[in-house]
């Protein structure tokens, strides 16, 4: 991939580059090649109060304690993904490791400021760069004592496996957090309890080999990681597209419920709703295709998304190759 040049971004293209792996890989040509559309779309407020707006991201009240993280990385990429901090009365969760350090920073100092707490624990929902590339941010700092870091063991390897594919350089505080990890049950939903909220953990997989949910009942939230992308066309890079149609699928449903996305705005069920009649799209595009022996990178020539489904800004114009080459890697060659 190469990443065009975009005058005045903080982010270095080597820095860009060290990201490449992460499912927000190419926002500078999003932002390149679609601006208006990528200004409307990160534009976009939730249901919730905006307790601060920065240039990468905003943060959205959007139940009692419950703060969703919108990530808004046109200008400046230290976020590059969206997240949340959930608070009880005596412990504070915090969702993703954001895609550098001073994402996490940020995210540790807004946590203490509104909970009144100066730890947490901080799950990633899966391995990606764009969630877990900054996890050392959550060191122990000024005012900051520091957190516990929770993921699937898959998720832990996958982000060294990645970590060594990328020759990161090796820095003692992210060791220190990936080794200290506390593992998230990969076969069973767990819980969580904050003190007066108890969350479900609810392991699952599709977008990568293990992704993990946080759902929160007595709010009716559900943060659901890249298993949801909202009005921004998904990545299948590491994608099993069966299991991840079930895995959004099973998503939970109650009405009244709102959903933080991986990517994109805050979404409600007429947007989940949306998404899951995009991944069926696909998979009907991908199975035809594949049933009269048409390559997938030939098929996404013509793939179109209906104006019904309204606008899917795409994070690269492969993304549509990605999905449908992700189908047909599963359903074999012919
Ligand atoms: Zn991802």
């Amino acid at each position: 991939m190469t990443a065009p040049h975009v005058p005045g971004l903080p982010m270095s293209r080597r820095r860009f580059l060290g990201v490449g792996a992460s499912c927000a890989a190419h926002l500078a040509l999003l932002a390149t090649a679609a601006p208006a559309a990528a200004r409307a779309l990160f534009g976009r407020r939730g249901p919730g109060t905006v307790v601060v707006e920065e240039p990468w991201a905003r943060i959205e009240e959007v139940a009692d304690g419950v703060w969703a993280v919108i990530s808004t990385p046109l200008r400046d990429r230290r976020t590059l993904c969206n997240g949340a901090i959930v608070a009880g009365r005596e412990r504070v969760l915090l969702v993703e490791g954001f895609g550098s350090g001073d994402g996490a920073r940020w995210l540790a100092g807004w946590a203490r400021r509104l909970t009144g707490r100066a730890g947490a624990d901080v799950l990633v929902t899966h391995y990606h760069a764009d969630h877990t590339g900054g996890v050392e941010g959550y060191a122990p700092a000024d005012e900051w004592e520091g957190a516990r870091l929770r993921a699937t063991r898959t998720t832990i390897e996958l982000v060294r496996g990645d970590d060594a594919r990328r020759k990161r350089a090796p820095d003692p505080a992210r060791d220190a957090l990936l080794g200290g990890a506390e593992p998230v049950d990969p076969a069973r939903p767990g819980t969580l309890d904050l003190g007066g909220r108890v969350l479900r953990i609810v392991p699952r997989a599709g977008h990568t080999a293990s992704d993990v949910t946080v759902e929160l009942d007595d709010a009716r939230v559900v943060i659901a990681g890249d298993l949801l992308w909202n009005r921004m066309f998904p990545n299948y890079v590491d994608a099993t597209p069966s299991v991840l149609s079930k895995a959004v699928h099973a998503l939970p449903r109650e009405r009244g419920t709102v959903y933080v996305p991986g990517h994109g705005p805050m979404a409600d069920a007429a947007d989940l709703a949306r998404y899951r009649e995009l991944l069926d799209l696909v998979e009907d595009a991908a199975r035809r295709a594949h049933a009269a022996g048409i390559p997938a990178a030939e098929a996404a020539k013509t793939f179109t998304v209906p104006a019904s489904l309204g606008e899917w800004l795409l994070f690269s114009p492969r993304y549509y190759e990605v999905a449908l080459g992700a189908w047909e890697k599963e359903l074999g060659t012919r």
